[in-house]
């Protein structure tokens, strides 16, 4: 049964305004989540965490405009704690002023310092990484190596992957331009590009049907769609596009592969702050971080903590260290050589 906070906010969403009249009251046992994973997906360890708490959490799923949203709602806002994928959409909330800074040894002995911001706005809770998928008829994985390799003559018309402005693309270019500087990454993208074997177009999974349908050899996608598509009983056909292709996790001879998150933050306007903090605390903690990483095959960020079955078989990697708040400071130079060098 939905709460009236529920239905309150349900109906604001389906109208498309904002909640307004006077400022929101704070709850002792409550705390409210504007999260963009669906409320099913949180569920399972939010009812922990309120077993465990007493307090309850009220989840709003606003996957799409959630940023506009809390920034329209302004001082009025009931986000507490905002659950997001991507550190640029973390560092989007932080640059428009709409986080506050949380200091807790929980969070700060749980979440590694490259996967948090050093100004304790935001936090990773779970790991994923962009992955190379290879054809495993046509494609010997003893030849891939690095991110750096794909840009080689020798994968021309071979490369499937989504549009160069995709927040898993501008990260992974920032990346390498960490890794490489401006320019390594600008001959990266331009050599890469002459490399697609299509103009760029769908989502990770459209790559990896793309493999199966023979059109590409490789493709880049997230890790996770791996375990999305094995484990999808709604459409079949996404099994066998997983079964036509291997993941491989590149540059392990250097820095390791590149690392994005799902995160978490606290609203600037929170007015169930305690609880906030609490409720990150806990997502960090060991049964929320095996619960949450699970649930969409992701690695959780807290080391130590198991993997779930099918994303341990394909095997651990390095992971490249570099913080993610530089991967944000990056990420404008990233789009404009994405742009300038013609990735679509
Ligand atoms: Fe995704």
């Amino acid at each position: 049964m939905h709460s009236k906070f529920q239905r309150l906010l349900a109906a604001g969403l389906i109208a498309g305004t904002a909640i307004t009249g006077g400022p929101a009251i704070a709850a002792d046992d409550e705390v409210n989540v504007y999260s963009y994973r669906q409320e099913f997906l949180l569920k399972p360890f939010l009812e922990k965490f309120t077993e465990e708490t007493g307090i309850k959490t009220n989840v709003v799923y606003a996957k799409k405009g959630m940023l506009e949203r809390v920034k329209a709602e302004g001082e009025n806002t009931e986000a507490d704690v905002i659950m997001t994928v991507d550190i640029g959409r973390l560092n989007a909330f932080k640059k428009e002023g709409l986080l506050q800074s949380v200091s807790s040894k929980t969070l700060q002995g749980n979440i590694p310092a490259q996967y948090r911001d050093p100004a304790n706005e935001w936090f990773g809770l779970t790991l994923r990484t962009r992955a190379i998928y290879f054809a495993k008829d046509r494609v010997d994985p003893a030849s891939l190596s690095t991110y750096e390799d794909l840009a080689d003559p020798r994968w021309k018309g071979k490369i499937c992957v989504r549009k160069g402005s995709h927040r898993y693309n501008v990260a992974l270019v920032a990346s390498i331009i960490a890794a490489n500087g401006e320019e390594g990454a600008r001959e990266w993208v331009r050599s890469l590009v002459d490399n697609f074997a299509r103009t760029p177009q769908g989502n990770d999974r459209a790559q990896v049907k793309g493999i199966k349908e023979g059109e590409c050899d490789l493709a880049l996608g997230n890790n996770y769609y791996m375990g999305k598509m094995v484990t999808n009983e709604k459409e079949p056909e996404q099994k066998e596009w997983a079964a036509s292709a291997g993941l491989f996790f590149p540059n392990q001879d250097n820095r390791g592969a590149h690392m994005n998150v799902s995160g978490a933050a606290i609203a600037k306007h929170s007015k169930n702050r305690e609880n906030a903090v609490k409720l990150l605390e806990f997502l960090s903690g060991d049964t929320a971080q095996q619960m949450y990483a699970s649930v969409n095959f992701e690695y959780p960020v807290k080391e130590g903590v198991a993997w779930d079955p099918l994303v341990k078989s394909w095997g651990a990697f390095k992971q490249d260290t570099v913080p993610l708040a530089k991967i944000a400071e990056l990420s404008p130079l990233a789009q404009k050589i994405i742009d300038e060098e013609g990735w679509r």
